[in-house]
């Protein structure tokens, strides 16, 4: 018998890595994994990273952040779930929309072919045409990467994840021993006399094998360190060496895992593991920024105003940990205050007065633009330092609209349709083009820079690349009004605004694009370190 098409080429990724996750979800499987990776890539080696998410959607881009979490953006354009950020900014590597696999993908896929007709006379099923599909794709996005780690949404024995499992089954079948390693991440929580807890891994592993996956490696995510003895009865049940057993204890900043799981030996034992421990940069050698990074001393604490809907941190992620980046770089402790833009919408009332700035994030819709506009009318008058990302800018625009030039009902025409002054508008070329109401603009774009200003000094030259995901733009009939007034757009791509800036205020800066993306614990966005930079000039003023 012919052996089946399997899509295999041995030629692809070297190594894999399969995180899968057990008990209950929201355990940060990917920080567990994303850590192991910069662990492999401190000793040298390339790293990459597949997120599956077993959702029937295509991809995140209409998924509602409050209850799903931010929309991801990669540099093509791809809109993915946030985990993805997460191995960003973790491995310092860009991502592409196909290192996000989820089922909507893979059916899509396997349904087109089967109406051009691939599958001629052939039953198309989930075995093997769906297992093929997601093993192919999980091989292409491993292309060129020593290591490619690959987190499986969900948790084992949701039904979505069964078709995963099933091709991870066999793609471990079908490489090498040597090439692949089965990391599984459950919980193991406190009974009320305060014993760790192992029933629950005991349990998940069970369902892992009933499937055919035997793990090497088990993380407890713990309130504590696992005790001697629970990784002795895990390794036991689980039947893995003790010292295949990690904790993954509570931490306060999640940039601390990497060098919490390396004090257990993880990555000395993963390399063991999978082959690669001669190749790896002896101990002396590997690369110690990020340990440098999140251990240095920090002085100080800037207060920070999120001004956002309902407050759901999740929403926002990549705005958080960008404003942490900045903090990192200026060795200053950032404290964050959510503010509920809606509660803002009649004034402050106080709530800004503790303040050190003000960030009005990206979002979409009309809840809670007043209670925006109200909060960067106080930053603007009051020289508190504003950064606006997205809708913050375009906010922005409509606040300078209405109060400096006295444009009564100013708005933006995607929140208010029937406004007499839309300053926040469709360009005249995409409603041509479409009348859905334009599509969306996103992705990276280079944004061109006008010398002497604050953007053409913190990007350091004269054009920056950042990554977008909005549809509106400012209105063209209203630029030179704007700018007359005092406005400066700073940055620009052809007819479209990207950044604008106050001259004599001590820090207010808007861009229509979402440099939070594009942070890095190691590299900050500019943006956001100019912003902490005034703050913090700003309090040694006071001192
Ligand atoms: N809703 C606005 C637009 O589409 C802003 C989008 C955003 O903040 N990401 O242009």
């Amino acid at each position: 018998m012919p052996e089946p098409d399997t899509g295999y080429d041995p030629t692809l990724g070297r190594k894999f890595i399969f995180v899968t996750g057990g008990v209950m979800s929201g355990l940060g499987k990917g920080i567990t994994a994303a850590s192991t990776g910069r662990l492999l890539a401190n000793a040298g080696f390339d790293v990459t990273a597949v997120k599956i998410d077993p959702y029937l959607n295509v991809d995140a881009g209409t998924m509602n952040p409050f209850e799903h979490g931010e929309v991801y953006v990669l540099k093509d354009g791809g809109e993915v779930d946030l985990d993805l950020g997460n191995y960003e900014r973790f491995l310092d590597i860009d991502m592409t929309f196909d290192h996000n696999v989820t089922t909507g993908k893979v059916y899509q896929d396997v349904i087109e072919k089967e109406r051009a007709g691939d599958y001629l006379g052939k039953t198309v099923q989930i075995i093997p045409h769906i297992t093929d599909g997601i093993k192919q794709r999980v091989r292409e996005a491993a292309v060129g990467s020593d290591v490619c780690i690959v987190e499986v949404g969900g948790t084992v024995g949701d039904i979505e994840g069964m078709p995963y499992l099933e091709a991870l089954r066999q793609f471990a079948h079908e490489e090498d021993e040597e090439d692949i390693l089965f990391t599984h991440v459950t919980l193991v929580p406190y009974s009320k006399n305060g014993e760790q807890k192992t029933k629950p891994t005991q349990h998940s592993v069970k369902e892992l094998r009933s499937i055919g996956l035997q793990p090497d490696i088990l993380v407890g995510r713990c309130e504590d360190k696992l005790h001697p003895d629970v990784k002795e009865k895990i390794a036991l049940f689980c039947d893995v060496p003790t010292n295949a057993v990690f904790s993954n204890p509570d931490v306060e900043d999640i940039y601390h895992v990497p060098l919490m799981v390396e004090d257990e030996g993880l990555d000395e034992y993963v390399m063991e593991h999978l082959g690669l421990a001669d190749e790896a940069l002896p101990e002396g050698e590997r690369d110690t920024k990020w340990r440098d990074l999140v251990t240095r001393d920090k002085e100080g604490t800037v207060k920070i105003a999120l001004v956002g809907k309902y407050g759901l941190e999740d929403a926002y992620i990549s705005v958080h940990e960008a404003l942490k980046h900045a903090g990192l770089e200026k060795q200053v402790n950032v404290e964050r205050k959510w503010l509920h833009a809606e509660d803002l919408a009649d004034g402050h009332d106080g709530k800004l007065d503790d303040v050190d700035g003000v960030v009005v994030p990206g979002g979409f819709g009309s809840r809670g633009t007043e209670g925006k506009i109200e909060a960067i009318r106080y930053a603007r008058e009051n020289d508190v330092p504003f950064l606006g990302l997205c809708l913050g800018f375009q906010m922005a625009v409509v606040e300078y609209a209405r109060n400096i030039l006295g444009l009564e009902g100013a708005h933006s025409a995607e929140l208010n349709e029937e406004t007499p002054h839309p300053v926040i508008d469709l360009l005249p070329e995409q409603k041509d083009l479409d009348d859905m109401g334009g599509t969306m603009r996103l992705g990276s774009y280079d944004t061109e820079l006008k010398s002497g200003t604050l953007a053409n000094d913190l990007y350091e030259g004269a054009t920056c690349t950042e990554r977008h995901r909005h549809r509106y733009e400012v209105n063209l009939d209203y630029i030179d009004d704007l700018e007359d007034a005092g406005l400066v757009f700073s940055g620009t791509a052809g007819p479209r605004m990207e950044i604008l800036e106050l001259p004599d205020h001590p820090y207010f800066f808007g861009t229509q694009f979402h440099p939070e993306f594009r942070s890095r614990p190691t590299r900050a966005s500019p943006p956001f370190v100019g912003f902490l930079d005034a703050i913090t000039s700003l309090q040694g003023g006071e001192n």
